[in-house]
């Protein structure tokens, strides 16, 4: 009998190819082939005639091959087999790339099936580096539409693959250790009465409806316990982790609501109805002395720094427990020394009329407001050059000497903020820019490092659909900063195809004409390796900006800034950037998180096929900062029907969150090209579709939580928790 714990290595004679193949699939012992699920059943619905080929898809055709050839590039002496194989409805080009021996393989005329990714060249489209293989016959009636037509559902599994692991190989290994009594061995983790209460079947027969379903319906079934299961220990880790927090004691921090007012009349704008509920909220959550585990979840845009601002004064002017002098500390994270420096700027300005000393602390070095002697420098926003706004550069060393004693209540920083080095007097709040960056479990051990649970306020712009939002965040409150300052303006946004260029650039100009700044963004840093797939169109910062300084806006200055920069570097450009003496500045997705220059009103986007729809979104929020009327041109380089239609909906949506959702709509299994940054399976995405489980995973997980927090009853979930945990961690 083979156990489920046993390595696939014992009961398999492997090559040291198909050893590599499987472990980079994370396949290690039999419960990992077993847990390695079909990405979609029969082939049918990838068959195509080549006529009807989109780009960027995979598919399947079937054909004659003619035209071999080989030859090797100019430039870097790679080999390349090229051919053509034809059907009844077109012809279609093929490259490989350092595969000459596939021209000495098939001769004219061959009937071959070619799969693959169907790429596009100067408009004409092509196989590249496709799986290549003799057939008999043409399959009978192969037409755009025939074989994706649902009733010809074909239930044998296709597995995802690796170099060395084939699909068929997966299919067999998973028969064998099938046939071998395995399944009897598992023990269902998820308790009995929570399957019946759903209708979801058991370990034992979703494994088997999944791998070899005698009906669609269930490897749908089994694919939705799957799925359940993923979201339900997700929950039941997050749920355990909000009970253990609300046994912990923190700081109590009860202001008077005049004082708060006096602060937030020293701003020059008043408070949105969004951003008052959102500081209400947290101020709640401070006075009962249990840590705060709050979200803040707003548009770019949306103001969150002034709440973040407001709930530090109320932390800073609180004293520490038992005495009548010194103040509680807050710390200030963000996931880079841009935007640390640009929050620490903020604070200085949200504080300018209290006297109150803030520090900065990044990978680089350490700062310090206000700076002792007047000579220090200026902040160098395009605003009124205030010399009472200023810092000064410091030895880190004692800058960490006063946070240890107290007389900094405010630290800004990035993740050098947590380093063991660090150390607070009373640190009782802790802010986290930009939640996504910063995991979890990073979080809980931040917080367990100290003796009294300092509060926490994460951070985020990136629109996630509410469902995910209360899977992976589900240990956190949530508030919505759900409205946009007054007067803001959307901005206006269109889908530009290569033909109109022209036009657009001289729109461009007369934003620059009338001083505005300008953003492009681009996929890559340098020009593409010409001999590689896939990086054929996309443009590259480096031959982008030349291109525009030499050809399109000789007049104005054009910089260029991309994240492999060294630090200073990317400080310099983009002071430049914020006093004007850039005119257009040319990036990768760097800009993407928090920059705020409210004179850049135009963004352009090229090759926006190639980002997801939230990363637009946040792209698009750069330009949203100001009353002067904002632009965002999103040059699209595709044919794909879905990607213009995913394009479409980014034009159309109102805010972020309409995006998420239109995103998580859109997106079909398999495509779901954000769920790795959320540490959440294709399988489980798919699943975050669906509102109604996802709360009666939470419930469920809530439940059992609460009866029963560390699981006793339960030692085979409290297991998978802990092994869970533990790969989380890192
Ligand atoms: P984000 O939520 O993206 O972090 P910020 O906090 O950076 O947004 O705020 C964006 C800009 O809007 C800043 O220049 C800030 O001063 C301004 N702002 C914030 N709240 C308001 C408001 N209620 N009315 C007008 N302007 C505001
Ligand atoms: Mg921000």
């Amino acid at each position: 009998m083979i156990k489920s714990d046993t390595l696939i290595e014992s009961i398999q004679r492997l090559s040291t190819f198909q050893k590599k193949g499987l472990a980079k699939m994370g396949l290690v012992k039999v419960i990992d082939i077993l847990r390695h699920f079909p990405a979609r059943y029969g082939e049918a619905g990838l068959i195509k005639a080549i006529e009807f080929l989109n780009v960027g898809e995979k598919a399947i055709v079937f054909g004659k091959i003619s035209h071999l050839k080989t030859a090797k590039t100019f430039r870097s002496k790679v080999p390349i087999s090229t051919a053509e194989v034809e059907d009844s409805t077109g012809k279609i080009k093929i490259i490989w790339f350092s595969q000459p021996y596939i021209a000495k393989m098939f001769f004219e005329g061959n009937l071959v099936r070619i799969e693959g990714k169907v790429a596009e060249r100067k408009k004409e489209l092509y196989f590249s580096n496709p799986k290549i293989e003799k057939v008999s016959q043409m399959p009978e009636g192969v037409s755009g539409s025939l074989f994706s037509d649902k009733e010809n559902f074909n239930l044998s599994p296709i597995y995802p693959e690796s170099r060395g692991i084939s699909s068929n190989w997966i299919y067999h290994s998973i028969q064998k250790i099938m046939s071998r009594g395995t399944l009897d061995t598992l023990e269902d983790p998820i308790p009995e009465k929570i399957l019946k209460k759903y209708n979801l079947p058991s370990l034992k027969t979703a494994l088997i409806w999944i791998h070899t379903p005698r009906k669609k319906e269930d490897a749908e079934i089994a694919r939705k316990r799957f799925a359940f299961e993923e979201i339900f220990f997700i929950q039941l880790d997050r749920q355990k982790e909000k009970y253990i927090a609300q046994k912990e004691k923190s700081f109590i921090i009860k202001k008077k609501k005049t004082e708060i007012q006096d602060f937030i009349k020293t701003f020059p704008f008043s408070l949105t109805d969004a951003q008052n509920k959102s500081i209400k909220a947290i101020l709640n959550d401070f006075k009962i002395g249990r840590p705060m585990s709050r979200l803040l979840e707003g548009d770019v845009g949306s103001g969150k720094t002034a709440v973040a601002a407001t709930a530090s004064f109320a932390t800073i002017t609180t004293n520490p427990p038992n005495q009548d002098f010194g103040n509680l500390q807050v710390a200030y994270m963000a996931p880079t020394e841009i935007l640390a420096k640009q929050h620490f700027e903020s604070f200085i300005e949200y504080f300018s009329k209290y006297k109150i000393k803030i520090g900065l602390i990044t990978g680089s070095g350490a700062k310090k407001f206000p700076s002792k002697t007047s000579q220090g420098q200026t902040l160098n926003c395009s605003g009124p050059k205030d010399s009472t706004l200023a810092w000064t550069k410091i030895p880190k060393p004692q800058l960490l000497k006063w946070v240890e004693n107290g007389e900094i209540p405010i630290l800004i920083g990035t993740h050098s903020l947590i380093q063991k080095t660090v150390k607070f007097k009373n640190l009782a709040f802790i802010i986290i820019d930009e939640q996504h960056r910063f995991g979890v479990k990073q979080r809980m051990r931040l917080r367990r490092k100290y003796d009294i649970a300092p509060h926490f306020l994460s951070m985020t712009a990136t629109p996630i659909p509410r469902t995910l939002a209360l899977t992976i965040f589900g240990d956190l409150d949530l508030s919505l900063l759900d409205e946009l300052p007054k007067g803001r303006q959307i901005p206006e946004t269109k889908i530009i195809l290569s033909h109109q260029r022209e036009e657009i650039y001289e729109k461009v100009r007369a934003e620059l004409k009338k001083g505005r700044q300008v953003f492009v963004i681009c996929v890559r840093i340098n020009d593409p390796d010409p001999d590689k797939e896939n990086t054929i169109n996309a443009k590259s910062v480096k031959s982008e900006a030349k291109r525009l300084k030499e050809k399109i806006f000789p007049e104005f200055v054009v910089g260029s800034i991309t994240g492999k920069m060294k630090s200073a570097e990317k400080e310099k450009i983009m002071k430049d950037f914020k006093n004007k003496e850039i005119d257009i500045l040319v990036a990768t997705s760097v800009i993407e998180v928090g920059i705020n220059i409210p004179n850049a009103t135009v963004i352009i986007i090229e090759n926006a096929e190639r980002f997801g729809l939230a990363q637009l979104h946040q792209l698009r929020g750069r330009v949203l900062r100001s009353s002067y009327k904002p632009y965002c041109f999103v040059f699209a380089n595709t044919k794909n029907q879905k990607t213009i239609t995913r394009l479409k909906s980014f034009v159309n949506a109102k805010n972020g969150f309409e995006l998420a959702e239109a995103d998580l709509k859109q997106r079909g299994a398999g495509d779901l090209a954000g769920a790795k940054q959320w540490g959440v399976s294709d399988l489980a995405m798919e699943a975050l579709k669906n509102i109604k489980m996802v709360e009666a995973a939470r419930l469920e997980a809530q439940n059992l939580i609460k009866e029963d927090f560390e699981l006793k009853k339960y030692p085979l979930l409290a297991k998978h928790l802990a092994e869970k945990s533990l790969i989380h961690m890192e």
